[in-house]
């Protein structure tokens, strides 16, 4: 960094520093000090902070120092970052900490560059739409996602709307392949494929939501509405000012009566446009969560605890010896699965394939299954499947504990269709 720099990043922490710390250190003193947590590459502004706290001792207007970071800049373990975001959302959740009842709040922020969920440990009374300044707030992970927390000795203020620049409320025009959970306002059309309404309550409120997925010319995604914009299944429509939440690792899309929704008649989209995404693990690898996707690979695994299994009759929790860790000594209800590890050369991801399943792929139904010893369903497993190609198509999961596709259907794939082409035209010309 340059001297320069550097003497004002000095000044900056000594204008901050009360007049009786100012006579114990002079600005050559702390461009000094500055200077030797640059060179152990510790940031600028953590550099600053702690010598703020070494003079006066005190988080609470150390923060006011820092610069503000931007969302898409938001990275996990951050230690005090200061931001300025919309509140998009902003919900009351009931959690359980150490045996005790806690409330907490959780909702969405945004900039001009993104968003990130929060946390909050305490109410910080702000609303949807409000533009906030969030200081000394700290960031961790959670499913592959950034997440910021305000803790108690993060401030949070309410500031006008010019604190954000314009572009942070304009919708970015994308598409379905193109969303992701840091994103800010979106502007997408995108049809129908299916709807449905259900009753929910927010805040001891009934309120109906609007559920289903949209589709595009690059993929499906699942939304909800909160609001009642009279849609119809295979109605085309542009979404402005919708924003997109991450639903177990997978872009979801949500908006509201703050987003205008309108009917696109001209240029709709027909079903068919709309394609399954076909992908290679690697790619299933580079976003933590792909929404109806097709993958195909290689059974290249079976793994243990593949078979019959007993589950908690109310959770549906894998038990042992009848005992549920959540609701005690229950009857378990017998289960039929089959664990895997698939490989396409490019990556590898973990899949189960539930009953129905797995009496698929193996040919045999359940009953005739349950006949078999132990071993003998062990070898007709691994004889149906090991080695073998499939086709899976479901949702999948990329977090710190791997790959994960949540398969909706499966199917082999043959491997000699080749071999099969050749054969064919041989017989063909037999014929000629
Ligand atoms: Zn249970």
């Amino acid at each position: 960094m340059p001297s320069e720099d550097l003497k004002k990043h000095a000044q900056d922490v000594l204008s901050i520093l009360g007049n009786d710390t100012k006579k114990s250190v002079n600005i050559d003193d702390i461009k000094g000090q500055l200077e030797r947590f640059l060179e152990y590459g510790v940031p600028i502004n953590q550099a600053k902070q702690t010598i703020l706290k070494k003079y006066a001792g005190s988080n609470a207007y150390v923060s006011s120092t820092l610069e503000r970071t931007k969302l898409s800049d938001l990275e996990s373990d951050m230690r005090s970052v200061k931001i300025v975001a919309q509140v998009i959302t902003i919900n009351p959740k009931e959690i359980t900490v150490k045996g005790e009842p806690r409330q907490i709040f959780y909702g969405i922020l945004r900039d001009e560059t993104g968003s990130v969920s929060f946390t909050s440990w305490h109410d910080i009374k702000v609303q949807n739409g409000d533009v906030v300044e969030i200081a000394n707030a700290y960031t961790n992970e959670w499913q592959g996602t950034v997440q910021l927390n305000i803790g108690n000795r993060t401030q949070v203020e309410v500031k006008d709307d010019d604190a954000l620049p314009k572009e942070a409320f304009e919708p970015k025009k994308c598409t379905i392949e193109e969303l992701q959970p840091t994103m800010g306002a979106i502007d997408l059309s995108a049809i129908i494929l299916e709807i449905d309404d259900k009753q929910v309550e927010v805040d001891g409120e009934k309120k109906k939501v609007f559920s289903g997925i949209l589709g595009d010319s690059t993929g499906k995604a699942p939304f909800s509405a909160w609001y009642d914009f009279k849609l119809k299944k295979h109605d085309t429509i542009q979404i402005k000012g919708g924003y997109i939440r991450s639903w177990k690792g997978i872009p979801q899309i949500t908006f509201d009566e703050k987003a205008t929704v309108s009917k696109i008649k001209k240029d709709a989209i027909k079903v068919d446009d709309v394609p399954r995404r076909t992908v290679k693990m690697y790619e299933i690898e580079e976003h933590p969560g792909l929404y109806d996707i097709q993958v195909e690979g290689r059974i290249i695994e079976i793994q243990r605890g593949s078979g019959f299994i007993l589950r908690c009759p109310q959770c549906n929790r894998m038990i042992r010896d009848n005992q549920c860790r959540e609701h005690g000594t229950v009857d378990g209800i017998i289960d039929f699965r089959i664990k895997c590890i698939v490989d396409d050369g490019t990556g590898t991801l973990s899949t189960t394939f539930n009953k129905d399943l797995s009496e698929e792929l193996l040919g045999k139904p359940e009953l005739e299954l349950k006949e078999m010893d132990p071993k003998a369903l062990s070898d007709t497993i691994k004889d149906a499947l090991f080695g073998k190609t499939v086709q899976l198509n479901g949702n999948t999961v990329h977090d710190q504990f791997g790959t994960t596709c949540i398969t909706n259907t499966v199917s082999f794939v043959d491997q000699d269709t080749e071999e099969e082409a050749n054969k064919l035209m041989k017989e063909l010309e037999g014929d000629m």
